[in-house]
């Protein structure tokens, strides 16, 4: 008997959750404490210093000029802005007199290159003024005005002033006269995507529906005109249409403008365009958007997380483009996975957690946070992965910039603004990520004050105090990772059970629904073993292979702890016992992985012989894993993810 599969719906969801306020949050004593300290006391200074050094900051002068038209400039305007951003998030939690005022500096600076019709940029300003919006597709103009508008809307948070803001109301105002279906109106939209998310923010930061508005159409036009508009382009700039050196399968595949992004199936093209595309279009959805929308952003989720998302959650197979490639195509040595991309995920898996209400989304954020982001910088603050591979050679090392330096400021702002990811508010309070600290939520008719105190993300143990601004019912719903198998929860001493079960069996949140009183106690024990993660046989790349998870923690190997000749030639037997332990002195205190394990030995082969008849000897040898993020910040030497099982 054959059935019709019924036809697929999608009705704009109710959006569950809003990311809780900065100022509402705190961490205190714990990892991301320690982070944030760091990130104050050396990464945002030094980045500053950067911008100074590299010329940046000096490039928003309006008298500045270069000679070279191939350098990297075009894009300057948004490592300054992300570092504005990040370093506005810093003092909207810890006033800081020297970051104030580098912060007003660059303000300024940005406020005196506005032109007249709130046109803002500083390379077509000062060198190719009669070449705005010529070539949306290469030219990251949109892209500049996007992280210029987060600027904004961060440093109007952090600071009451509003100039800054007005300046970017100003600029959106004038791009929504450039841009649109009205006759005279470009149809054009960015090679780039970062605007659309960037102005749904504006929008609500100055209450001017019309930047949502512009947002809609940013994302309802890309794809969308026959003939294609970047070859129309193309085409005024003299150019042949068609011939671009990022033209793969699909033309526009690459910019995720091959298709109408209703009628997207699969992620494609340049890994940080894509997350911040289906970031802006689930801002969208959760704005009202159609169900084809809502629909076409499910299938991506489904596309990236199922087939195309490293362990660590990066994404981004190829460095040829910095793009997704095929299905299960996940290669170690040679993965791109910048860290961009992994913190784009992390800024779309936090939309869709908050409009949904599931934790499989956050479980995917903690995944690319803790791990594929965290390793773009160094423990010391001052060094970024651009590039995140899952196995190097002992060559792959962090730099202290890069001439494209959109890493750097992004992984600062994302640290920075930590509290907007692992909580949200709004008729429930909900705990997405677990840190030492506190944090103030709306839910429904009062607030709740939590103060949490956990080892996270080295031990499971988490209790929350809570305190209610009013004894009336409230929910707190907290996040039971997908990783945890074995969970116990207990409000004042008393378990409870149902919330788990129907966390299990429902949205993988354990919603405590009470009349919350001073000083009740909620705690919950995640269960946190050492685990073996195996990828589906599809990835061949780790075919034979097993990677080490604890928590949320992906675990690698590294030269260093492991004195071998190739990591590759470890053999971790199947049946080994796992242990964790935690070294409170070593890489600023962390829990390490240790385990007997068998090594092919190299010293019964002679110099000249690359290959013999007779099998190598294996001897047994210790191993020890340090957390993924955490590589590199030793001497240098191989690393290794995915080490090979053996029976
Ligand atoms: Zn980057």
């Amino acid at each position: 008997m054959s059935t019709t599969p019924p036809a697929a719906t999608h009705t704009a969801p109710q959006v569950q959750a809003r990311p809780a306020p900065l100022r509402s949050v705190s961490f205190s004593d714990g990892f991301w404490a320690q982070r944030q300290q760091i990130l104050r006391s050396h990464t945002l200074p030094g980045q500053h210093d950067k911008l100074v050094e590299t010329n940046r900051l000096q490039a928003l002068d309006p008298t500045w000029r270069t000679g070279d038209r191939q350098s990297r400039h075009i894009f300057w305007d948004s490592d300054i802005a992300k570092w504005l951003e990040a370093a506005s998030y810093s003092l909207a939690t810890h006033p800081d007199t020297d970051l104030a005022l580098r912060v007003a500096d660059v303000v300024e600076r940005v406020l005196a290159l506005q032109e007249d019709d709130g046109y803002l940029n500083c390379w077509f300003r000062s060198v190719a003024p009669d070449e705005r919006w010529t070539n949306l597709r290469d030219w990251h103009e949109l892209y500049c005005a996007g992280h210029l508008m987060e600027a904004a809307v961060a440093h109007s948070e952090a600071t009451g002033e509003d100039r800054l803001l007005r300046a970017m109301d100003k600029y959106a105002g004038y791009i929504a006269t450039v841009f649109g279906r009205e006759e005279g109106k470009k149809r054009g939209y960015p090679g780039h995507e970062e605007i659309e998310l960037a102005l749904v923010r504006l929008a609500e930061a100055t209450g001017n529906g019309r930047h949502l508005d512009l947002a809609r159409y940013f994302v309802d036009e890309r794809g969308a005109l026959e003939p294609h508009y970047y070859d129309t382009e193309a085409v005024t700039r003299g150019e042949e249409p068609g011939k671009w050196r990022f033209q793969t399968a699909g033309p526009y595949e690459y910019v995720q403008a091959d298709k109408p992004v209703r009628q997207l199936e699969r992620a494609t093209g340049h890994a940080v365009r894509a997350m911040y595309l289906y970031s802006g279009m689930t801002d969208l959805v959760a704005r009202g958007a159609d169900g084809a929308l809502g629909m076409a952003v499910d299938r991506l989720w489904d596309n990236v997380v199922h087939t195309q998302m490293y362990v660590t959650g990066s994404v981004g197979a190829s460095g040829e483009g910095e793009r997704f490639t095929t299905e299960y195509d996940l290669p170690e040595e040679t993965s791109y996975c910048e860290t961009c991309a992994a913190i784009g995920l992390v800024f779309w898996a936090r939309r869709m957690a908050d409009l949904y209400g599931i934790a499989e989304y956050a479980d995917v954020m903690e995944r690319a946070l803790y791990n594929g982001v965290l390793s773009g910088l160094s423990l010391d603050g001052q060094r970024y992965f651009y590039v995140n591979p899952l196995a190097s050679t002992g060559s792959h090392h962090r730099q202290d910039w890069f001439g494209c330096a959109c890493c750097p400021p992004n992984v600062a702002r994302l640290i920075a603004s930590l509290g907007h990811y692992a909580y949200a508010e709004g008729s429930d309070a909900w705990v997405h990520l677990y840190a030492a600290g506190e944090a103030e939520l709306d839910a429904g008719s009062t607030r709740l004050r939590l103060r949490v105190e956990t080892d996270y993300p080295w031990s499971g143990q988490i209790r929350i105090e809570v305190t209610p601004d009013r004894e009336v019912e409230a929910a707190l719903n907290l996040r039971i990772p997908g990783w945890c198998s074995n969970a116990t929860l207990r409000v004042n001493g008393k378990p409870e059970e149902e919330p788990l079960h129907e966390a299990r069996s429902g949205n993988g949140y354990a919603c405590l629904r009470r009349v919350w009183k001073d000083g009740d106690v909620v705690e919950l024990d995640l269960d946190m073993p050492v685990e073996r993660v195996y990828a589906r046989p599809e990835v061949r790349m780790a075919a034979g292979k097993v990677a080490l998870q604890r928590g949320p923690i992906v675990y690698c190997l590294e030269q260093v702890d492991n004195g071998t000749t190739s990591l590759a030639s470890i053999g971790l037997p199947r049946g080994a016992g796992l242990y964790a332990r935690h070294e409170p002195d070593l890489l600023g205190g962390i829990t390490v992985v240790e385990a007997t394990a068998t090594n092919l030995v190299n010293d019964d082969w002679n110099d000249t012989e690359l290959y013999r008849t007779h099998a190598p000897h294996a001897a047994a040898c210790a191993i020890r894993a340090i957390p993924y993020a955490m590589w590199d910040n030793r001497e240098p030497g191989q690393m290794l993810v995915w080490v090979r099982e053996i029976a």
